[in-house]
């Protein structure tokens, strides 16, 4: 009898390997980092093929480590970094570049010239997203522009293309399969939201070849089989890391939110069945395919969240690690009017201003570094506050709680400020692997391992509830000189 599934969790950084029972309980993992290019300023890619070694290799090893064999498992889960597109030979798997990674702004000047034309706002309308870098749709058309015969090749249907689920997908069943899940498909810039297919007009305009793409699956399904770890497994759920950390974290109802603290925040808002339309700047995504159903979301980040800290602790030397802004913070009982604008890379929802730049207001002579600290540990609560609000505008809903994870999750003082901050509770749970957990879910419930949500719903357990504690009048005065202080940050590299 199979008691584990496996999940793998392609990060920006590192690979993953992680190991779940039936409980939903963590049972082993590992992890590999591999290299980053950056072969110009701006510029991101990673090696394929390192990516595949390194992801087979932690595989490998949880496997060994936890001495579980390929019949102990019901199947394998990939949750991935989103957008990064390999190019590569169907005939011998060869990537013919390097990915081109969802951080490299290599085709910021072919989004200037998209908008120009005014074809943003087709892509708006078809695929939800903005026309931004970001998305893997000009990552690709770059590709064909700059390696030579790429376009001929395509058209004889020699090369394949993909996302990095689609990419490990087709490794590990030895190139059988090409296939994609909707959710990573939302995010390339092609995809049409309301038909749930390729989008033709579009696929025109950045005259790419169609053949070159993945057959687009549901979020929970038999995708292929894999035999490399010594008998047959199923590769049964494949969502891109955002979406899968909103089911891992069992967002399954409409306004339902979950926020991933880290580097920056990541926030998601299932939306149900219905496409949502954002009228400040918010992405519409796909959440998840199963059983036929789509589910959408809205999607809105934070550029720096956790990265505050780190500023605090590297360039003022403020504090020792990330950890110690808990007892800083708590320490003083509030920032003695100071706010930390952290705008070091202008400002994204709802404010979208790109020459935002970062700013500190409201200094008096009693201001300490602990102040400072709070300061920078309440942005994060006040940032998050701002995407939740224009998420509650632009859904209609309004949430009941908030549902965290990742690094920063973790300060009691940033969660407890949070609730304070929003009105409505701050759920931790005890299960921090939201991410992995997604994609071990989502291959769980397609193979029968798991029944259905509500068996998964006996497994959710909250670490720690954070109650709002402040008084609304204070809330709304302190978030209120929070928008005052991001008014003096604007247009400032203008
Ligand atoms: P990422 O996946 O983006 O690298 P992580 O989820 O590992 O991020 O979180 C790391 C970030 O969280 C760092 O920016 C760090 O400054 C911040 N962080 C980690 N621990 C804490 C803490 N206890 N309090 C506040 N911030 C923290």
């Amino acid at each position: 009898m199979a008691d584990y599934i496996l999940a793998l969790d392609q990060g920006t950084t590192s690979s993953r390997a992680i190991l779940f029972d039936r409980d939903g309980k963590a049972c082993a993992s590992a992890s590999l980092e591999f290299p980053q290019y950056y072969p110009q300023p701006g510029w991101v890619e990673h090696d394929a093929e390192e990516i595949w070694a390194s992801q087979l290799e932690v595989a490998r090893r949880v496997l060994a480590v936890s001495r579980v064999a390929a019949r102990d498992l019901a199947a394998i889960g990939i949750t991935n970094q989103r957008e990064t597109v390999v190019l590569w030979e169907r005939a011998t798997g060869r990537p013919l570049h390097r990915a081109i990674v969802w951080q490299c702004r290599r085709t910021a000047p072919h989004c200037e010239r998209i908008k120009a034309e005014g074809f943003d706002r087709v892509l708006r309308e078809k695929t939800g997203l903005v026309t931004d870098a970001y998305f893997s749709g000009t990552k690709l058309a770059w590709l064909f522009e700059n390696i030579p015969a790429a376009r001929e090749r395509a058209e004889r249907g020699e090369l394949a293309c993909g996302t990095i689920d689609t990419w490990l997908l087709w490794k590990l069943t030895g190139g059988r399969v090409h296939a994609t899940d909707v959710s990573n498909a939302s995010r390339t810039l092609l995809f049409n939201l309301h038909s749930l297919a390729w989008d033709d007009e579009i696929l025109r305009y950045f005259r790419l070849p169609a053949s070159l793409l993945p057959a687009v699956k549901s979020s929970s399904e038999i995708f292929g089989e894999t035999e490399l770890f010594g008998g047959r497994i199923a590769v049964a759920g494949v969502a891109g890391d955002q979406q899968a950390a909103l089911f891992g974290q069992q967002c399954f109802r409409r306004g339902m939110v979950k926020n991933t603290y880290g580097t920056g925040c990541f926030l998601l808002m299932n939306t149900g069945a219905e496409i949502p339309r954002s009228a400040s700047g918010l992405l519409s995504t796909v959440g998840w395919q199963r059983q036929g159903r789509t589910t959408y979301a809205l999607e809105g980040s934070v550029f720096i969240a956790g990265a505050a800290l780190q500023w605090l602790r590297d360039e003022l030397q403020l504090l020792k690690d990330a950890a110690e802004s808990e007892a800083m913070a708590s320490a003083v009982p509030d920032t003695h009017g100071v706010y930390f604008v952290p705008a070091f890379v202008g400002l994204g929802a709802p404010h979208w201003d790109g020459f935002a730049r970062g700013a500190i207001v409201g200094l008096t002579r009693g201001a300490n570094r602990q102040h400072l600290v709070r300061a920078a540990l309440e942005a994060i609560a006040y940032q998050t506050r701002e995407v939740v609000d224009a998420m509650a505008r632009d859904s209609g809903v309004r949430p009941e709680s908030l549902r965290v994870d990742g690094g920063a999750a973790r300060n009691n003082f940033l969660c407890q400020f949070q609730a304070d901050i929003l009105g409505f509770p701050v759920e931790r749970p005890a299960n921090t692997e939201s991410t992995a957990l997604g994609a071990a879910y989502l291959a769980g419930l397609a193979t029968g391992f798991w029944k259905d949500e509500q068996e998964l719903d006996s497994q959710f357990k909250i670490e720690r509830r954070f109650e709002p504690a402040m008084p609304p009048s204070q809330r709304e005065e302190l978030f209120a000189g929070w928008l005052r202080a991001v008014e003096r940050a604007k247009a400032w590299a203008r």
